[in-house]
């Protein structure tokens, strides 16, 4: 069994590519066995609209129709591939404004989904994934990188909390633009707090691998911040985060020595009947895929490649 529950599509997210259903056919050709889809919820404020989304001339109700054909489609495709591939039907949280936890419980329950990843790319209504002058302003607003990372893992709590997604996304996000920023006590009480809210509440943590595709040390979380997780009795799955064809399991050579890193030797995967919540099950025999798809593909360009630092900028 192979699968990722972090994934996009250029059909319903503009800094992705492709149809949805060719990024389906992706995962099917790479012998995937479930996928979730899970395209960025609507956001609903003008000043949160992504620069490509402002120069096709996007509005907030534009992104509110693009999330509900997003979930037709997803529901045509999971039929059609039934017999192919299971798709679990969700969305990716944002936490750009006070009322974004309701925002993603209204999502939710409006459309029966089964599931949501539930990440953090704002602190303040800021991106912190995006680029260097925009992460500065948020920080210069903080006081300190200390205060920045504190605060978004204080957001990361307050989304597990309010949401309790079935997966935590990125749950280091926070680094990618601040790669050399040591964690320090006050920043792992706030990823701590975060980390046991996660697992009181049974949410997944997803081992992403875009953080590789971005060139950082490790997927996320990182390394440091996955041993606490693993140490707590956290559960883990995987992701590619992929938001294109060529990327749906980006990376994923580095999965097996990463995990055994950690001592994790089971991984949990999701199903879901269509409007209907997904279930957690435990996946053991996961290594055979990477057996037969890793060791021949380690050093090309595409796939499963470990360095592969050619993808899109954008990391949402
Ligand atoms: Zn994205
Ligand atoms: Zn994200």
């Amino acid at each position: 069994m192979v699968f990722s529950y972090h994934s996009h599509s250029g059909q319903f997210c503009k800094h992705a590519a492709e149809t949805l259903e060719a990024n389906v056919l992706a995962a099917i050709e790479l012998g995937f066995t479930h996928l979730g889809l899970s395209e960025h919820m609507p956001r609903y404020c003008d000043e949160h609209l992504y620069p490509e989304e402002k120069e096709l001339g996007m509005t907030p109700a534009d992104l509110e129709q693009q999330f509900d054909a997003y979930v037709q489609e997803a529901r045509r495709v999971k039929a059609k591939y039934a017999d192919k591939i299971h798709l679990v039907i969700g969305f990716e949280t944002e936490m750009c404004r006070p009322e974004s936890v309701a925002d993603a419980l209204h999502l939710m329950q409006k459309y029966s989904l089964s599931y949501c990843v539930g990440s953090v790319h704002h602190v303040n209504g800021v991106p912190i994934d995006f680029d260097e002058p925009t992460i500065a302003r948020v920080e210069k607003q903080l006081g300190s990188t200390e205060a920045l990372f504190v605060r978004y893992f204080e957001l990361v709590k307050e989304m597990i909390e309010g949401i309790k997604p079935a997966v935590v996304g990125h749950f280091d996000l926070i680094r990618l633009l601040r790669p050399q920023q040591p964690l320090t006590e006050r920043i792992l009480a706030a990823a701590d707090a975060a980390i046991n809210a996660a697992v009181k509440h049974n949410c997944l943590f997803e081992i992403n691998t875009a953080a590789l595709r971005k060139g950082l040390q490790g997927p996320y979380p990182h390394a440091d911040l996955a041993l606490r997780i693993a140490q707590r009795g956290a559960r883990f799955t995987i992701s590619g985060d992929s938001h294109c064809p060529d990327f749906v399991a980006t990376c994923y050579a580095a999965l097996p020595a990463y995990l055994d890193a950690l001592g994790v030797d089971a991984i949990w995967y999701l199903e879901a009947d269509e409007g209907k919540p997904a279930l957690a099950h435990l996946c053991t025999d996961w290594r055979r895929w990477f057996d037969t798809h890793c060791q021949q593909q380690d050093g090309k360009e595409g796939h499963v490649v470990a360095t592969d630092n050619t993808g899109q900028t954008a990391s949402k």
